[in-house]
């Protein structure tokens, strides 16, 4: 017809290619996934690999068989790695396959779930439901599904200070609060809740860390007496950050004494449940993180122990009327109406994003598929591994442990004869470094209580525990190797 303009669409004018390259993508990712084993830990880019993530913004069109050639090539070929059974740094998950559809069925679903009266609204709030049952939770409270463990601190965080704020701080302010607070948590935090203090206007000064005992738990005679000299002085104390399991080394503070102490001086207890939350699903280990339940709030993180694909970490507020207060706005643009779509409420009312992904699909279906009895063997066989590690640890001359082992991470090094600390960092470090470039392991490492050391963190359901034994071996090996090299 003269006139009409030409109308294009990104679906593809040939579904029927599409649908054999789609396959083959599959089956690639199956191989992928089950050939996981034999490849390298992780290995370096070379550098016309990484030219390609230089190239300027593509104008004109590529056929997707070649666009995904260069996935296949550049991207597939160099992972972060935490998939990988031999990938212990730092504190991830290392994902599913069920997961990985769920997240492309999300996807292809395409749904916001900023909310509404729709099936992934509803996925949404039942996962959230599961995340409370499983830690414990009554069923009245409340939460969100957020990005990952940092936003859910902050979503916490955010609770805690408009509750404690003395004055409608959503209204007029941080500066019209009639005394500044005080939030308390220990020496080993993790850095989410600085950037969490300081973006709800507070400053990192009023975030007050605690020293810690031998085993890294929060000294709770100096957490009482910081709480009463701030008082005195005029500050409002508001909220103790607890931690059931730090990042450095697993520790886990004192969730029935600090509950305790929350409930007398009347302040927020907030729990920091990344690495630890999900122990209350694990049969052998759950006593170690009881008292959660008794928290305002609690962060945690499905893309670790539940090995979500990232992105997937969850809220949750006992008072739910709170939560809801803390963010929730009456846009005129967001009306709920009695009927059809828009029935049924906004999600986005608690927390900081409108539009939100269908990140709980990936959850669900993974949660449906194994029913969470499986994800607690896991979490105790990983603890187990770990303690096995430790024991391995324990019996070599050459390593030792530099932080107590209490669930999935262990804090250890190598300890070359007749050397100084700060050679034996460089060492330490060169062992890590060597490891991870030849393909064999990923650690990380740390400072524990100023010693230097590797931490491996077992939040890998691939590992075996030949892996762990590989681990020792070569950290050895190669430790004897750089020692000799320069005594
Ligand atoms: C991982 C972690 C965080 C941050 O969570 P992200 O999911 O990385 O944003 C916060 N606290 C602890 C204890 C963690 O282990």
């Amino acid at each position: 017809m003269e006139g009409v303009p030409k109308e294009e669409t990104l679906d593809p004018s040939d579904w029927s290619e599409v649908e054999t390259l789609s396959h083959r993508i599959i089956d690639d990712a199956i191989g992928h996934l089950r050939d996981v084993r034999d490849r390298p830990a992780w290995q370096a880019m070379p550098a016309n690999v990484r030219d390609i993530f230089r190239s300027p913004l593509p104008t004109d069109a590529t056929p997707l068989g070649e666009v995904y050639r260069t996935v296949v090539d550049a991207v597939m070929a160099y992972p972060m790695g935490n998939i990988h059974p031999r990938f212990w740094a730092w504190y991830m998950g290392s994902s599913n396959f069920t997961g990985a559809l769920g997240d492309f069925l999300a996807a292809i679903q395409g749904s916001n779930v900023g909310g509404g009266n729709h099936a992934a609204a509803l996925i949404d709030s039942q996962v959230v439901s599961w995340c409370k049952e499983m830690l414990g939770f009554p069923a009245e409270a409340s939460g969100t599904l957020v990005s990952g463990g940092s936003m859910a601190n902050l979503i916490g965080l955010t609770v805690a200070r408009n509750v404690k704020a003395g004055v409608d701080v959503r209204e007029h302010g941080v500066a019209a609060m009639p005394q500044p607070l005080r939030f308390y948590g220990s020496d080993q935090i993790h850095g989410c809740h600085r950037k969490a203090i300081e973006a709800l206007g507070l400053g990192n000064g009023a975030l007050r860390r605690v020293g810690t005992d031998a085993a890294l738990r929060i000294d709770i005679a100096e957490l009482e007496a910081a709480i009463t000299q701030d008082r005195a002085q005029g500050i409002r104390p508001a909220c103790i950050i607890a931690n059931a399991g730090t990042v450095n080394t697993g520790a886990i503070d004192d969730l029935p004494a600090l509950a305790d102490l929350a409930a007398r001086e009347g302040l927020w207890l907030h729990v920091d449940g990344c690495v630890g939350a999900l122990i209350a699903i694990a049969p052998e280990n759950r006593h170690l993180v009881c008292g959660i339940e008794r928290a305002d709030s609690v962060a945690l993180d499905p893309h670790k122990l539940l090995h979500a694909p990232f992105e997937a970490g969850c809220a949750l507020v006992r008072d739910a009327a709170a939560h809801r207060g803390a963010f929730a706005t009456t846009a005129e643009y967001l009306e709920t109406a009695p009927r059809g779509l828009a029935a049924g409420g906004w999600l986005s009312d608690y927390g900081l994003q409108t539009s939100r992904g269908f990140r709980a699909l990936k959850i669900w279906m993974a949660l449906k598929e194994h029913g969470v009895a499986k994800f607690g063997r896991l979490i105790d066989q990983a603890i187990a591994q770990a303690r096995h590690l430790t024991q391995r640890i324990e019996a070599e001359p050459m390593l030792e442990l530099v932080a107590p082992t209490v669930v999935n991470i262990v804090c250890f090094r190598y300890r070359p004869r007749d050397t100084d600390a700060s050679r034996r960092k460089e060492i330490n470090v060169e062992i890590m470094l060597q490891l991870q470039e030849n393909g064999i392991a990923v650690v990380s490492d740390t400072t524990v209580h100023g010693e230097h050391c590797l931490r491996a963190a077992i939040a890998n359901h691939r590992t075996r525990q030949e892996d762990l034994d590989l681990l020792v071996r070569e950290v050895i090996r190669t430790g004897d190797q750089l020692h000799a090299a320069t005594s």
